[in-house]
């Protein structure tokens, strides 16, 4: 397995340690309606460490026999300044750029830990959790708020995105993580999945794009 190391998109390697992972569940409506849960109070977050990292040119590897492994495709932002209780004014000068992340999900596994209460690493963290693209940096891009981002399985569109739909803003997002968590240099926040999220099968081909930016393939194994 190749370990993982943050790139740019054009493959050239970028200067951060790899880091933790921050990712927000329900941040966009429809996806929020398509499992039937509760549009929550405030962002509801969770860690992947980062173990669960790794190339997302490399085949997706699925865990066998813990049942469905949904896509759940998500803008995943690059920290390359500490931000600790942050304020707007530093949000934008700590984020090294914007990638595509998999916040590869067990469903039937995160269902049962639901029901019981229980936490979601289990269905969320496991090792090659969080396949991750290479990052664009942010000075390329006109703005954060209505960026399209989307996924392609076996050529047919599975997920569409914008981040005009996010209950909470990229910039919003990473001052309230930083309420609680510390982010560091090379860590990774993702923003949150719009609607589509379905189980992978091996042999799916998949294709990631943001906007007009870049457009990542991979297969599942
Ligand atoms: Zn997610």
């Amino acid at each position: 397995m190749m370990t993982y190391a943050h790139q740019s998109i054009q493959g050239q390697p970028i200067d951060l340690p790899v880091g933790k992972v921050v990712c927000v569940g329900r941040n966009y409506l429809a996806h929020i309606d398509e499992l039937g849960n509760q549009v929550p109070e405030q962002p509801l977050l969770f860690i992947k460490p980062n173990t669960a990292l790794t190339p997302l040119e490399q085949p997706v590897v699925i865990p066998k026999n813990l049942g469905a492994c949904h896509n759940e495709v998500e803008i995943a932002v690059l920290i390359q300044h500490p931000l600790k209780q942050a304020s707007e004014e530093q949000i934008k000068d700590a984020i090294w750029g914007l990638g595509l992340g998999l916040d590869l999900t067990l469903r039937e596994v995160q269902d049962k830990a639901k029901a019981q209460g229980h936490p979601w690493e289990r269905a969320k963290a496991f090792d090659a959790s969080c396949p991750m693209s290479g990052f664009i940096q942010l000075h390329k891009l006109d703005n954060l708020t209505n960026l399209s981002f989307s996924l392609r399985v076996n050529d047919n569109l599975r997920q569409q995105g914008n981040t005009q739909n996010m209950l909470v803003s990229i910039q919003a997002l990473l001052k309230e993580i930083s309420q609680s968590f510390t982010l560091l240099p090379g860590d990774i926040v993702m923003t949150g999945t719009p609607k589509g999220v379905a189980a992978l099968l091996p042999g799916d081909q998949l294709s990631l794009s943001l906007d007009s930016h870049f457009c990542v393939t991979t297969v599942v194994e």
